[in-house]
């Protein structure tokens, strides 16, 4: 029938088949055998060419659930992480998949002893609205306890030490909690003082090294001031650390958080030897001392025996803005 109505109408007025219709009023339309599909590409095209934003990465679900991003106020800094992992296509060119380069990094490590830093959350683990719940999946557990059975591997976190051991449950790596203020290795180091020899939870020897010991006392009074404060503020938590506290806002209503933000922050005024840094949908305090996971990753890479030798090579694999500390060393 169509064709017949075609050819009536070529025959009465100047006209052409173009075939299957494929762009019609600025809309495109993919044709196939089951279905017709109406699309928008080339205009997401032209707007992202508009923002240059031509080679960023597609992604199902572009941001995380009850994430704010604000014109006002927008710190370029502290959103970094999240311009880098959703959006902009510079940053990923800043910031190419290390995948991309898996050929180059063998041919860097040939001939060295691989040394493998892990962080737990979101690197091992899922980032889930329950932080107490972020287990590590069999699958992985078996991929680091053979890739530890290789490699010295530690696993540095901004947890306490005892929530990460517990999470992943393997004693051949070594741990590091409370953003790597917390280190419990089995020989320690000549380099450094403040260690103490203990035994762990399995009975095994180790040398404990806990750089913000002094800070003990008041972490433990932050805790009680802000599990009071933010009673008020429905889904908000604080988590010990031990030398560290987070207060997690992933649960709290979004018209809520620049409140529990200016309360933490104006809490942490009668703290002045405590800084406060920003991850995902969490503020993490910590005590403002020269020491951080970079420096971990050092202390560690000493007590593994690697200081003075250049035959090795550490990887260290991290996904929040706390690791980047450990990227720069
Ligand atoms: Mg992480």
């Amino acid at each position: 029938m169509i064709v017949e109505f075609m050819s009536a109408m070529i025959g009465h007025f100047e006209m052409t088949d173009l075939g299957l219709m494929s762009y019609f009023l600025g809309i495109e339309v993919t044709q196939t055998d089951d279905a017709i599909f109406v699309s928008q590409k080339k205009y997401i095209g032209d707007m992202l060419k508009k923002f240059k934003m031509e080679g960023c990465k597609p992604m199902l679900i572009p941001v995380e659930e009850r994430l704010k991003l604000e014109k006002e106020g927008f710190d370029m800094v502290k959103d970094k992480e999240i311009i880098i992992e959703y959006c902009h296509s510079e940053e990923q060119e800043e910031h190419p998949s290390a995948l991309d380069s898996f050929e180059d990094m063998i041919a860097v490590a040939e001939g060295k002893k691989l040394v493998l830093f892990l962080d737990y959350d979101g690197t091992l683990s899922p980032i889930v609205n329950d932080p107490e719940k972020a287990f590590m999946s069999d699958a992985m557990r078996v991929a680091v306890r053979e890739v530890a059975n290789l490699f010295p591997t530690a696993i540095i976190s901004g947890r306490c030490i005892d929530k990460v051991n517990g999470f992943v449950k393997l004693n051949n790596v070594v741990y590091a909690g409370s953003h790597g203020m917390d280190i419990w290795t089995p020989t320690g180091s000549l380099k450094y003082g403040q260690q103490n020899k203990s035994i762990d939870e399995q009975g095994n020897k180790v040398v404990k090294f806990q750089p913000a010991q002094e800070f003990l006392p008041t972490v433990k009074e932050i805790i009680q001031v802000m599990e009071k404060k933010i009673k008020t503020f429905e889904g908000a938590m604080v988590e010990d650390n031990r030398f560290c506290v987070s207060v997690h806002y992933r649960n709290v209503d979004e018209k809520e958080v620049d409140t529990l933000k200016e309360m933490v922050h104006s809490t942490m005024k009668a703290f002045p030897k405590f800084c406060i840094n920003g991850g995902k949908m969490v503020m993490e305090i910590r005590p403002s001392i020269n020491w951080n996971k970079g420096r971990a990753l050092e202390y560690l890479l000493d007590t593994f025996g690697f200081t003075g030798s250049s035959d090795f090579l550490p990887l260290y694999i991290g996904d929040d803005t706390t690791d980047e500390d450990a990227f720069e060393v």
